[in-house]
């Protein structure tokens, strides 16, 4: 039996993340299937020093992903840094803490919301306006991916007319850490570009899963024109 509190509706982010790469080798002009592969590779290799390498290895890529597929949180955290060594290679930058300074993570964030928004989310996207989206939809779509526990704490604060300040906890999540904040930065920076939103910037301010952090609370401060 899947325990619910710790497995999530994360079919169509993980599929999101197979078409990430696509596109990415795409321009790079790499073989897909050869890349995936090293990406395979290095994910399981990363999961096997916290033990996780079989079940990574059966969950993940041991058969079809449906988008109404449950997952464990963490295989995400091993998927995106083996993402980021294979297409950046090793030692290369694996989280960012805005959208100016964007990085595989971020990128993978932004690519899902854009998929997402003419796909599976479709429905959240429709006719909304940035600031509709930002205090209503998000936080279904965060519920998703993240729970109803962590989608409790998220607070929404609109601070000016293009001006929000989004409040998130997930640290009870066992894949919490920089690199998931950056898809965060991706997804609500790909999000508002759907909406047709101009000159976004999304800083992430305050980052609570950072080693050491003291803050309670991840703040993203989203600005647009
Ligand atoms: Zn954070």
């Amino acid at each position: 039996m899947r325990d619910k509190e710790k497995e999530h509706q994360l079919g169509d982010f993980i599929k999101g993340r197979t078409l990430f790469i696509q596109e990415i080798c795409k321009k790079k002009g790499l073989n897909f299937e050869d890349t995936q592969e090293a990406i395979r590779r290095e994910a399981v290799r990363l999961a096997k020093r916290n033990e996780r390498g079989e079940q990574l290895e059966k969950r993940l890529f041991g058969g079809a992903i449906l988008a109404s597929s449950y997952l464990p949180d963490w295989v995400d955290k091993f998927f995106l840094k083996a993402m980021t060594v294979v297409l950046q290679g090793p030692g290369s930058q694996l989280y960012t803490t805005s959208s100016k300074r964007p990085c595989i993570a971020f990128e993978a964030g932004r690519f899902n919301a854009h998929r997402q928004a003419e796909g599976v989310f479709h429905v959240f996207f429709v006719g909304k306006k940035p600031e509709e989206w930002l205090t209503g939809a998000f936080a279904t779509i965060y519920r998703q991916c993240y729970g109803a526990k962590a989608a409790e704490r998220l607070v929404s604060e609109q601070l000016s007319e293009k001006h929000f300040k989004i409040m998130l906890d997930n640290k009870d999540l066992e894949k919490a850490g920089p690199i998931d904040c950056s898809t965060v930065i991706g997804y609500l920076y790909g999000g508002l570009e759907k909406l047709g939103a101009k000159g976004i910037e999304v800083n992430h301010t305050k980052c609570a899963v950072l080693a050491g952090s003291i803050e309670t609370h991840c703040i993203y401060d989203v600005t647009w024109k």
